[in-house]
């Protein structure tokens, strides 16, 4: 039996009328750009994540980006993240020419924890005129910038205090959490200044190609988004502020509006996999050889963009799975302090140890809405082989 890591053609083939149709009316219609279809899709996606304003832009990347250009973070500046992320998160903090500055997280979660957050404030920054300084280097904090990995919330009423506390910025990088909610109720992109989603093609709500969008409940800062996206012009070939071509086409703003009435019950069916997987690890008996993520707290939405397993000899345990055609993938085997390109923030191994432990120890298995429950089954049955071939 195949399992794949994720199939995108069942979602395809089951709204390829559709899907076909919207596309087929944009080239009739020539309008490519900044459409019908894109307003629509921003309305939409902003009051499903709790906010009042939408701005589409060309991938979750640039989401990122603009919101860090928009909050004018930059050279001398510095913005608090997790180590254990997407490349994006730190790569557009840098590309600004701010300090990504790097807390450890939660094991529980995997998201940045804000008591690493809070310890690293008292030990290595002050106010200094209403401003937080990192003392060792000189630098301004200037944002938070949590990310719901895995299509869960980061702990937002904690990070929400510090912000508040010490004057700073709070940016989500919701891309892997679109529609997700907290225990509170809050969806993912209501708490902070802006929320950052992404519709590349494996996120819950994907587009056909690189797509993305922020969104806010500032609408100030909706209008600079919406400026800063068009080369900061406006009025046309007026520019008061350096932006950039960040805008979303209306091709995938057609096809991300067919999709997105359907998005709801593929989180459910998300959330019945990661069930069945719950269920079939109990039976399984494989001790504290594997451990599944902990179940999302009462009353919270995750929305199981990956179902990540900690797992004893995950390198041999995803060989043998990827023999028997069962797809895994690993989000992310080193973090961000140890890549090359960032070696000039001076990190060692060790200094994010539960970020560095669950790099070393994760595996992502199939979860994508379609799968069947014989296919779940027979991931965990497959594991729990391995494991009894090597005892
Ligand atoms: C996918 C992802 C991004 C980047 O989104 P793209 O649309 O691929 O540019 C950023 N952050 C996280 C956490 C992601 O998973």
């Amino acid at each position: 039996m195949k399992v794949p890591l994720l199939d995108l053609k069942p979602q395809y083939l089951a709204l390829k009328h559709e899907l076909d149709a919207a596309v087929l009316a944009v080239c009739e219609s020539q309008q490519f750009i900044l459409g019908p279809g894109v307003k629509a899709l921003e309305a939409a996606v902003a009051r499903d994540s709790g906010c009042t304003h939408g701005i589409g832009v060309s991938s979750g990347t640039d989401a990122l980006l603009i919101a860090l250009m928009v909050l004018d973070i930059g050279a001398g500046d510095e913005v608090i993240t997790t180590p254990y992320t997407f490349f994006a998160t730190a790569g557009t903090i840098a590309r600004v020419g701010a300090r990504p500055v790097f807390c450890d997280i939660d094991p529980a979660t995997f998201n940045l924890c804000p008591q690493a957050v809070q310890r690293f404030i008292d030990r290595d920054c002050e106010l200094r005129d209403g401003v937080l300084v990192n003392r060792r280097t000189g630098g301004r904090i200037k944002a938070l910038m949590p990310v719901h990995l895995y299509g869960q919330l980061a702990d937002m009423p904690a990070f929400m205090k510090i912000a508040q506390r010490y004057g700073l910025r709070v940016i989500e990088d919701a891309a892997q959490a679109i529609g997700a909610a907290d225990e509170h109720g809050r969806r993912a992109c209501s708490y902070g200044d802006i929320g950052c989603l992404s519709f590349f093609p494996t996120k819950n709500l994907g587009a056909f190609g690189d797509a993305g969008m922020c969104v806010t409940n500032d609408a100030a800062l909706a209008d600079r988004l919406d400026i800063f996206r068009v080369h900061g012009s406006r009025p046309k070939y007026y520019h008061a502020f350096i932006g950039g071509n960040f805008r979303i086409d209306e091709l995938q703003a057609a096809v991300l509006n067919v999709k997105l009435p359907h998005l709801d019950a593929w989180s459910a069916a998300r959330q019945r996999n990661a069930e069945i997987y719950f269920d079939a690890f109990d039976k399984a008996g494989l001790g504290s050889r594997v451990t599944p993520p902990p179940r999302a707290p009462r009353g919270a939405r995750h929305i199981y963009n990956q179902f990540i397993i900690r797992a004893d000899d995950r390198d041999a345990l995803r060989q043998f799975l990827t023999e028997r055609q069962i797809g895994t993938e690993i989000y992310y085997p080193l973090p961000l302090h140890e890549q090359q390109c960032f070696a000039y923030l001076g990190h060692a191994v060790g200094d994010f140890p539960q970020a560095e432990l669950a790099a070393r120890s994760t595996v992502a298995l199939p979860i994508f809405p379609e799968l069947a429950e014989e296919q779940l089954r027979h991931v965990v049955d497959s594991i729990a082989q391995f494991y009894r071939s090597r005892a």
